[in-house]
């Protein structure tokens, strides 16, 4: 398992300088991701025409390779809904989180970290990763607070969340996380693994809430009950992070 610790704190965004900065930031794949989707499915004037009306023409002309302020995130995913609706909103979130995962799996979660995890049972793959991306949470969730709950059912939580912030809709709007966690879960846990966003801070929720399942490798029914119930025993497992 400390190969897999070791491996998992490569996962950081470039250009970390100081987690406890003034002003939050978020990795750049929430905002080149978002121009890489947009543009494959609408088109280059769409996604030239998208960061104008965010404000945000510079970092299309010259892509993010740092940390950016969680605001243009923000502003992002408000003309993003402003330009395309809610719904294909959404989906154009959807396809850059599952980008930004690929992105991860290529370039931040090593090789051997990726076998390791392919190979253990879903529950305790489940686990790790889930370690991996709370350590991490600062470099998506901004000054959002992002939180792992293991029963009665998974469910990653954020309150304060950056993807939604000031905006109302009748239906979850926050599919950039989800399609990430679905992806990275898909690769790293159970190939069938969903992810849900069932509650939203923009319907007027408390916190945003992500709802993760899988259902076929090796242990996952019966494991999957006991990381619900108890969280998994991590202290039983010999040298896990
Ligand atoms: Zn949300």
């Amino acid at each position: 398992m400390q190969a897999i610790a070791d491996a998992t704190t490569h996962l950081a965004a470039p250009g970390r300088t100081d987690a406890r900065a003034d002003s939050a930031m978020i990795g750049p794949n929430a905002i080149t991701r978002i121009a890489e989707a947009v543009e494959a499915v609408e088109g280059r004037s769409a996604v030239v025409d998208l960061f104008h009306l965010a404000a945000l023409d510079a970092m299309l002309a010259e892509p993010p390779t740092t940390m950016v302020p969680e605001g243009a995130v923000t502003a992002l995913q408000q003309a993003l809904t402003a330009k395309f609706g809610a719904v294909r909103a959404s989906t154009l979130s959807w396809i850059a989180g599952q980008r930004t995962a690929d992105y991860l799996l290529a370039h931040r979660i090593p090789r051997r970290a990726q076998a390791l995890l392919a190979r253990l049972p879903a529950t305790l793959a489940a686990h790790l990763l889930l370690k991996a991306v709370q350590r991490h949470a600062w470099t998506f969730a901004g000054s959002g607070q992002f939180e792992v709950h293991y029963g009665p059912q998974l469910t990653l939580t954020l309150q304060g969340c950056p993807i939604c912030r000031g905006q109302r809709a009748s239906a979850p709007v926050c599919s950039y996380y989800a399609g990430t966690f679905e992806r990275l879960f898909r690769q790293l846990v159970d190939a069938n693994a969903r992810c849900t966003e069932f509650a939203c801070e923009a319907l007027g929720a408390e916190k945003c809430q992500f709802r993760l399942v899988w259902h076929t490798r090796n242990d996952s029914r019966r494991a999957g009950k006991e990381i619900a119930t108890n969280g998994l025993k991590a202290a039983s497992i010999p040298g896990s992070p």
